[in-house]
């Protein structure tokens, strides 16, 4: 164990009070560490498991200060924290992951010429600043293609399907004409992420690759593992690793690829999240040692923990009104509930998962 391992009893920042917040402390918890959770929300779902909140704007450097103070470590359950505000903590304690990782994750643009730099392979794509840029984007690209918003993209946010020139100033309305990039479509077979944990000393620990199912652009459904090609499975390993290398990055990552089928099987990297991950749910119940523990693991300078599946299993979102069927949801064999105690149930908002055990394939 490194030597500056923090000790049960210690106290761990999290930036953000959502669910994967709400995760991490009571992963925490299990470890005897507590958590002291910064959302700008009064009505947080971290908040009703935490030793100690703080309701704040990202942009409160007085407040980011006292709650700097009161951590020994720092880190973030969304990826588009503010620059500014992640310096605010970090002057006083450290953040991890650190800033490099968010930067590079924060930019779409950013994250492809990064990911490409290390001989990964992405979707062809194209800056774009304007019509004009669009146009010459669209001569380069195949359509139908993607427009992107370079950054503040998620859950299929922030991105539209162009079919041609007649649709580039209502694309460009759509996305509010943000610095953006027109990204290829890819055929993909599936689509696959796999969780990384990468410790202060470098040691690294992979969770098998999960396909994932979207619908309008979230996640509905992940299964574990991945039906696909054991080469890919050590591929995606493999990038998993470069990125976690490249980045300096400690903690836990996500990456979500496209894996495409037929002779010559391959992957491509969509994008990456520094941090805790809805695709990494099932290793709650279907893992030793869950992301989400070893996420504080690694930043803590524990030891990492046990990553191997001891069953297969699904995952499914509870979105909007799918939580209503708790009761029914509870009753199923094999299976956890996971709710996230938020008051409103509106459609298209996460509001807990259940996970499906199965026997070890
Ligand atoms: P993103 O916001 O980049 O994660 O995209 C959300 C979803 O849109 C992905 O999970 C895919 O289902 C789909 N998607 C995004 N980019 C592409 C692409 N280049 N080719 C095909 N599907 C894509």
């Amino acid at each position: 164990m490194p030597e500056r391992a923090l000790p049960p009893g210690s106290t761990i920042g999290i930036l953000g009070g959502g669910q994967l917040g709400r995760m991490l402390a009571m992963a925490a918890a299990r470890l005897g560490l507590k958590t002291h959770i910064y959302s700008d929300e009064a009505d947080a779902p971290a908040f009703d498991v935490a030793h100690t909140r703080t309701v704040g704007r990202y942009a409160d450097q007085d407040a980011l200060a006292r709650f700097a103070a009161s951590c020994a470590v720092v880190t973030c359950e969304f990826e588009n924290v503010p620059a500014e505000t992640l310096q605010a903590v970090a002057r006083a304690v450290p953040v991890l992951p650190g800033a490099k990782s968010f930067a590079v994750a924060q930019d779409r643009l950013v994250e492809k010429d990064f990911v490409t730099g290390l001989g990964v392979s992405v979707a062809p794509y194209v800056k774009v600043d304007g019509a004009e840029d669009l146009r010459r984007a669209l001569a380069r690209v195949r359509v139908p293609a993607l427009l992107k918003t370079r950054r503040f993209g998620y859950d299929g946010k922030g991105q539209i399907v162009i079919r041609g020139e007649d649709e580039i100033a209502a694309a460009l309305d759509a996305i509010g004409h943000a610095p953006a990039l027109v990204e290829g479509i890819v055929p993909f077979e599936r689509e696959v992420s796999l969780i990384v944990v990468r410790g202060q000393d470098g040691a690294l620990q992979f969770y098998d690759p999960v396909e994932n199912v979207h619908q309008d652009g979230i996640l509905a459904i992940s299964r574990a593992p991945a039906r696909i090609a054991q080469a890919l499975a050590v591929e995606a390993r493999t990038i998993a690793g470069k990125l976690a290398e490249a980045l300096g990055h400690v903690g836990v990552l996500c990456v979500e690829m496209f894996a495409r089928g037929g002779d010559r099987p391959a992957l491509i990297v969509n994008e990456f999240a520094p941090r805790v991950h809805n695709s990494g749910h099932w290793t709650l119940d279907a893992c030793l040692v869950s992301q989400f523990e070893n996420h504080i693991r690694a930043i803590c300078g524990w030891p990492l923990g046990e990553t191997a599946r001891h069953s297969d299993a699904v995952m499914t979102n509870l979105i909007g009104s799918d939580v209503d069927n708790w009761r029914e949801l509870a009753a199923e064999p094999d299976t956890a509930v996971h709710l996230y105690g938020k008051a409103a149930a509106r459609a298209g908002r996460k509001m807990g998962h259940v996970t499906h055990l199965y026997p070890k394939s």
